[in-house]
């Protein structure tokens, strides 16, 4: 599949179509590279929760916010769970989360807006961001789907909430999926795959699941939450997937798997400008 996300500076990828097509639109994950934090967190972690200094990572939101040109005091930032709950926010909430996570809206996963001068933004480390917008009310959203936030079909969530609380429609309705752990590098076990297997109703699409001897299992995560986007009705033509591998790029991502638990975090943002 021909790449959507392209990296357009040292610290960041675009959503090339996305940006192309939706005027004022900034959409895009970032990269390990171009910030000031130290050691495992070399150099450009954006996550507040994960001990580094705070002020490293007050300042390299600071670096982002210039590279896209989106002011942190218009940032959203939630306190990530690995959950399932998706809530709307308005401009009210700019600047939750920013410079201390205990701000930050609590306990969100999932989030959406139709407001502009608005940019939401989640932490990531393997975890699969999710991009969605329906650009012809402007609406745009952010999932954080790990494993348990797919097990939860956290995607096919927000797009429930889109259709009975907003009233959209449905075959406007575009997703973009992020660079995350590729099926390359994830082993799970009984655990997980009985879990993948309940929200899937025992049926199972292809190219999710691959057994591995002693009860282990490779888990295509990116592709799990495509088919489950799928069923909750988006048009798979209308939903594209990156093909990076967080584990796979060490000089591009931060990697939790890989780097043993002690690591930075990516950040996914999207938002309208004014
Ligand atoms: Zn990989």
């Amino acid at each position: 599949m021909k790449e959507s996300f392209i990296q357009s500076t040292e610290s960041t990828f675009k959503i090339q179509p996305w940006e192309d097509s939706f005027k004022h639109l900034v959409a895009g994950f970032t990269t390990k590279n171009d910030g000031v934090s130290q050691g495992c967190f070399s150099s450009l972690n954006l996550g507040l929760h994960v001990n580094d200094s705070q002020i490293s990572v007050v300042e390299n939101r600071e670096i982002l916010a210039n590279r896209i040109n989106y002011s942190t005091t218009k940032w959203v930032c939630s306190e990530q769970v690995h959950g399932y709950n998706v809530v709307k926010v308005t401009k009210k909430d700019c600047g939750k989360g920013v410079t201390d996570y205990e701000s930050g809206i609590p306990i969100t996963d999932g989030f959406y807006t139709n407001e502009e001068d608005l940019l939401l933004t989640s932490c990531y480390a393997d975890c699969v961001p999710i991009y969605f917008i329906e650009p012809n009310t402007k609406y745009i959203g952010l999932a954080h789907a790990g494993w348990k936030g797919t097990v939860h079909n956290i995607g096919g969530r927000l797009i429930e909430k889109w259709l009975k609380e907003e009233n959209l429609q449905l075959e406007n309705i575009q997703v973009a999926i992020g660079p995350s752990i590729g099926d390359c590098c994830y082993e799970v076990d009984d655990f997980v795959m009985n879990k993948v297997k309940e929200v899937f109703e025992n049926n199972i699409p292809n190219n999710i699941l691959t057994s591995l001897s002693n009860n282990k299992y490779r888990l295509n995560l990116k592709e799990a939450n495509k088919q489950l986007l799928i069923r909750a009705g988006v048009r798979e033509d209308n939903i594209v997937v990156t093909n990076y591998c967080t584990s796979c790029h060490p000089k591009t991502f931060f990697s939790h798997r890989r780097d043993g638990g002690k690591t930075g975090r990516m950040m996914s943002f999207i938002g309208w400008r004014k």
